[in-house]
């Protein structure tokens, strides 16, 4: 092996499961395996090395100057990728350069803002499996927040998978084998998210322990139960400080929580809620989110996301929350000013974070310059604010007003994105940078000065000063003229028709001109280093200022929402109540504009108004209806006003939907099993304080069995045991008997009009249970052909009359007479697409068909006979 080969080896063995970038002059190059894995992955040219071994080693490269790009597509595939940079200039010592490792690179250690999701936050979960506990943190690099929480007791693991599924990390680490956490391992396949188990080292208690002190500076008496926590953080912080070889200082934004604090939700009820993305095809646009985020910020988008994954509990904080939302709904010129200064204010967290580990070029000082520019404004603006909330983000912007000086003084407007090229530092900030840029810019002066004396001198008067890359500075004399050069000219290079020359003269000119450029290079970064190191040195204060900014952010786009959709602010506080007027759907409502959205009211309690048990014909809104009444109390928990004429919302510990099976035939898990499942969890985890929210449950098996598990889950989740407050909707009309019989249960259907056969949708919730089921007319409604919707009356009249004499039908006409009515039901329908199919064939004249006419007719049979 060659001495350089056996250098890369030896930095390999260190990362064997990374692809390392080795530095090699202007490029990283990759070999072995590494180079097949990047030349695939990025679509690199593989070509070989001598390594001093009779086989060339594969090997592929990127130029330093774009390995971002390369390194970010390798992140986003899922690997690792260590970056190993050249310690010292070639040359400089015996053997090969000195080469070290500076970082690592994993998806969730990037900074980088192209790699980055701009509305949320890139967190790394740490997980930590102690005996009896988990402790958990999520710990993002790019912006240096912070969560740590702990699970403990029978459902840890399950807690700890709903909290991850909440927060969505993009890496996980752990002590534990992985093949060994079964359910772990599935989930973090399935969502292909980077995990890495076993890693002992950093979760060893002690050292966890010191890193999480040297981060946080201690920890006091009340985080003692937080143990398991802390050891997560410090086991991150560890992970963070190998990977990023720097120091981890802008970690200060470190809390800690337990999930008793918040709404609680499990993934799919949040999913079914469709709260962050819709449940079919995952996008923004037509979830809870898509309708409340009116923030200006990637800062403030990042903050309602948290709102939104963690809605609170304590009344008084919601108050709070509500109270500056109130101020920018009814001060509507401020909320205006307000929100126009944000849309300036860039992503000041990450952009600070890479100036802090200086990745960050002119232009982040430039762009955090811009973004702290309107800091005063907003300062004045708020100045006048009442809210107690609104006068403490006052208090904690700092109008930064000497470090904008200095950044807008002193860099350029557009400065370039390399630092070591100059052009960055403005004209005046610098009495030395302004004589050597002096110099640089006059040089096109000098050249042309000495060129016309040099002219003059010899009489040559086509004789010219040119430059080049190789050569620098040199005069030009054609072949005509050689023998007018001058002794004094030396001879640099022969071209056809010329010759090129160097003078005492050029080559000291061209030393002033050439040496001011880098003197000016070198000065401007020195220069651009002590700036940034000024901005590191106030890095507390623009943090500060950044978490200020991303609430009133917040507050302004939900301000915002309110007003322009008509919201109320709910009435929020720990009674039992759950009292909405007029409520309407939030999304739904944004998608029927054209035609008006039916506002309904909720009353519910847990006394007698426990159980709103709600029957109704498919179509009728039901599921919209209860949706929406769940989403009005999670808005009202995150502070938000509510899409209402009125509410009062008793805070609820958990919030529980389950879906009927069907309805999960999206994501692929129709199963009953699953339905009971969830069902299962809602009846162990439900307290008197929970919403729950039963869309016919019990219609993934038999009529029987069915109607049997719905009765008995509504009977306990009404009864003295749970008693929460519930909306129960269900096709098996036989429950509504149970109004008047179980205490708390209140019949309410959605009402229709029915006209002959026609029917309309009133989409009204009213007292009462439903009088029928109007299954033919929604298939009528929904297109199925007359024929077949008359046949369907008539099946139904007979097994009416069957079950009001006990006798078994005659009635019915089909050609089975004494076939089961349901399998007669089933059958019949074919039959009467055969009905159909033979007419049609009886029908058709086959001497005046054409063979297309016969194939659209075999189309159409065959569809109908489908
Ligand atoms: P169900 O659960 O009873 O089958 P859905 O709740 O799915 O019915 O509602 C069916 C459709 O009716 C929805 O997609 C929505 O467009 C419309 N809808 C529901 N409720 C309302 C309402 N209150 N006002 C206007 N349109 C509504």
């Amino acid at each position: 092996m060659t001495e350089m080969m056996n250098q890369y080896l030896g930095i390999k063995s260190a990362y064997q499961d990374h692809i390392l970038f080795y530095r090699l002059g202007d490029f990283y190059e990759m070999f072995f395996e590494d180079a097949k894995t990047a030349s695939k992955v990025l679509g690199l040219t593989l070509t070989g090395r001598d390594c001093g071994e009779p086989e060339r080693a594969p090997m592929c490269g990127v130029p330093y100057h774009s390995a971002e790009g390369y390194i970010g597509e390798l992140i986003q595939n899922g690997y690792k990728v260590a970056i190993c940079e050249q310690m010292e200039e070639p040359g400089a010592g015996k053997g090969p350069v000195r080469r070290e490792v500076v970082r690592v690179v994993t998806p969730g250690t990037v900074i980088e803002s192209d790699f980055l999701p701009d509305s949320r936050n890139n967190y790394l979960a740490a997980i930590y499996f102690g005996d009896l506990t988990i402790g958990v943190c999520f710990a993002d690099l790019s912006t240096g927040k912070v969560r740590a929480t702990y699970f403990a007791g029978i459902g840890a693991e399950e807690d700890l998978l709903s909290e991850l599924a909440t927060i969505g990390p993009i890496e996980i680490i752990t002590n534990v084998d992985l093949a060994k956490q079964a359910v772990l391992q599935s989930f973090v396949q399935e969502r292909g998210i980077l995990s890495t188990g076993k890693l002992k080292s950093y979760f060893d208690e002690t050292a966890a322990a010191e890193w999480y002190t040297e981060i946080a500076g201690g920890y006091g008496q009340d985080q003692q139960s937080f143990q398991p926590a802390i050891y997560a953080c410090g086991a991150a912080f560890g992970y963070f400080a190998d990977m990023q070889k720097s120091d981890l200082s802008h970690f200060e934004d470190i809390a800690f929580y337990e999930n008793t604090q918040y709404l609680e939700m499990d993934t799919s009820t949040r999913r079914n809620l469709e709260i962050m993305e819709t449940m079919l095809d995952k996008e923004k646009k037509g979830s809870l989110l898509g309708v409340l985020d009116k923030t200006n910020t990637s800062m403030g988008r990042r903050l309602l996301r948290s709102f939104l994954e963690h809605p609170l509990r304590d009344v008084k904080k919601i108050v709070t929350r509500q109270r500056s939302v109130a101020e920018l709904v009814s001060n509507h010129i401020l909320r205006e000013e307000i929100r126009h200064l944000l849309s300036s204010v860039l992503d000041m967290e990450r952009i600070l974070t890479r100036i802090v580990y200086g990745t960050g070029s002119a232009r982040e000082l430039r762009a955090l310059a811009q973004s702290i520019e309107v800091l005063p404004q907003i300062k004045t603006l708020l100045q006048a604010a009442e809210s107690s909330q609104l006068a403490a983000i006052w208090e904690s912007i700092d109008s930064l007003t000497d470090v904008y000086d200095l950044l807008s003084t002193a860099i350029k407007e557009e400065p370039p994105f390399l630092v070591r090229e100059g052009d960055m530092i403005r004209d005046g900030y610098d009495a030395q940078v302004d004589e050597l840029r002096s110099i640089k810019n006059h040089a096109e002066d000098y050249i042309q000065k000495l060129e016309e004396k040099e002219r003059e001198e010899t009489g040559i008067k086509n004789l010219r000063i040119g430059v080049n890359r190789v050569f620098g500075y040199y005069i030009e004399v054609t072949r005509s003229y050689s023998d007018r050069v001058p002794a004094h000219y030396i001879r640099k290079q022969t071209l056809t028709n010329c010759e090129r020359y160097i003078s005492e003269e050029l080559k000291e000119l061209e030393s002033t001109i050439l040496g001011a450029e880098d003197k000016l290079k070198n000065l401007e970064y020195q220069l651009f280093c002590e700036i940034r190191d000024i901005v590191i040195q106030n890095a507390s204060r623009i943090r500060k200022s950044g978490a200020a900014v991303a609430e009133l952010d917040v507050y302004g786009g939900l301000a915002q929402v309110a007003a322009r959709n008509q919201y109320v602010c709910p009435e929020v506080d720990y009674s039992d109540v759950l009292m909405i007027k007029d409520g309407r759907h939030p999304v739904v409502e944004q998608f029927v504009r054209d035609s008006y959205f039916v506002p309904n009211d909720v009353e519910l309690d847990t006394d007698q108004n426990r159980l709103m048990l709600i029957t109704g014909p498919n179509m009728a809104g039901k599921s919209t209806y209860m949706r929406q009444t769940a989403l009005i109390v999670l808005m009202a928990q995150i502070g938000s006003f509510v899409p209402a004429a009125e509410a009062r919302v008793g805070v609820v510990d958990r919030l529980f939907t389950r879906v009927g099976a069907s309805d999960d035939l999206a994501s692929g898990q129709s199963t009953f099993m699953l339905e009971m499942r969830e069902v299962a969890s809602i009846l162990q985890h439900a307290t008197k304080k929970s919403l729950i929210i039963y869309d016919e449950i019990g219609r993934g098996t038999s009529t029987f069995d069915g109607m049997s598990i719905a009765r008995a889950v509504l009977e306990y989740t009404a009864g003295k045991k749970l008693g929460a407050k519930t909306l129960f909707a269900t096709h098996y009309h036989e429950l509504t008997e149970l109004e008047g019989q179980i205490p708390g249960v209140v019949n309410y259907n959605v009402a229709v009009k029915k006209r002959g056969d026609d029917l309309t949708f009133l989409r009204k919730i009213v007292r009462g249970p439903v009088d029928e089921s109007y299954g033919i007319e929604v298939a009528k409604l929904a297109g199925v052909p007359q024929e077949i919707v008359n046949h369907a009356k008539e099946i139904l009249a007979a097994l009416e009359k069957k079950e009001e004499t006990g006798r078994s039908h005659s009635a019915v006409k089909t050609q089975k007479p004494d076939a089961d009515p349901m399998e007669a039901a089933a059958i019949s329908i074919l039959d009467a697409c055969r009905d159909s199919v033979c007419e049609s064939i009886r029908k058709t004249d086959l001497n005046t068909l054409t063979p297309i006419e016969a194939m659209n007719l075999i189309f159409e049979w065959k569809k109908a006979i489908e």
